[in-house]
């Protein structure tokens, strides 16, 4: 409600960080008074599963921000005002949660900014597949291994943080599934919540970048078929899975919009469609916060 928002919040970036460092809890309602004026990409949306904007206020430099275990941040924005993006994992406990803020102009200083995990529940999504896409064999088992621990590195790239807008353009046309962070239960038994945004479309349609991007993985995997990784800069990326055809090679630079593959049905599915992860600070969040929809 912005008639409680103290009238000082508004008087000065300076005033205003030293009251966020102060009163964490008033980062949100920043963040909301400023969505209000105009949108922002992403939309913050602090659930299990979403981003949440974090002010860090002016600075003459980029400051530097962490999560858990220190794993870099997104940070976004320029010398009048810095803004952290923090993608939640859809595990995470609601409650408070704390970033660390090394501010490039104040040396070694290190700043805790607190923001509030609020709950979000998420419905339960039965699927029939094939038996052996649930329960592995030995070798396929081992296979998922290898590939679990090749991903965990292609999630950890970090590169320099993206400039412009963060307004993604949906990387297939097609009706899009609500069905981010869904419980799934395959044959009867539970696995992780799905991770991305479902798009129907037919085997062979376009797939595009949503937006400027360098090819950083491309490969077959037993439960995402034919993927393609995107870094979009800052820790921010791009996954495509269950493709028909990879159209980019790895260290491919390419613009919004660009093809890049062709949808297909290759992997863990129940038919043709587009799987879109997006990852900040290794941390799949909702795609649909990235569309203007
Ligand atoms: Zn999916």
């Amino acid at each position: 409600m912005p008639e409680l928002i103290p009238k000082t919040l508004c008087s000065g970036h300076a005033t205003r960080r030293r009251l966020l460092l102060a009163l964490p809890g008033l980062v949100s309602l920043s963040a909301w008074a400023r969505n209000a004026e105009h949108t922002v990409w992403p939309r913050a949306s602090a659930v299990p599963g979403g981003v949440a904007r974090l002010d860090l206020g002016p600075a003459a430099s980029r400051p530097q921000a962490l999560g858990d275990d220190d794993v870099p941040l997104l940070v976004v924005g320029d010398a009048i005002s810095w803004t952290a993006l923090v993608g939640i994992p859809l595990s995470a406990t609601p409650g408070e949660a704390l970033v660390r803020v090394r501010s490039g102009e104040e040396g070694r200083t290190l700043d805790n900014v607190a923001y509030t995990i609020a709950p979000k529940s998420y419905r339960t999504q039965r699927l029939k597949v094939a038996p052996g896409k649930v329960d592995l064999s030995a070798q396929d088992l081992a296979r998922h291994e290898r590939e679990r621990a090749h991903q965990k590195e292609v999630m950890a790239t970090f590169s320099a943080p993206p400039s412009g807008d963060l307004k993604m353009q949906a990387p297939t046309p097609g009706r899009r599934s609500g069905s981010f962070g869904l419980r799934r239960v395959f044959n009867g038994q539970s696995r992780n919540p799905h991770s991305g945004m479902d798009i129907a479309a037919a085997t062979g349609t376009s797939v595009v970048s949503p937006l400027p991007a360098t090819v950083i993985d491309a490969g077959d995997y037993f439960f995402n078929g034919r993927t393609v990784w995107l870094d979009h800069g800052g820790g921010l990326l791009s996954m495509m899975c269950h493709l028909s055809r990879i159209d980019v090679r790895v260290g491919e630079r390419v613009q919004t919009g660009q093809h890049i593959a062709a949808v297909g049905a290759t992997g863990r599915v129940t038919g043709p469609h587009l799987h879109w992860t997006v990852c900040l600070n290794r941390t799949a969040v909702d795609p649909a916060l990235f569309l203007d929809v």
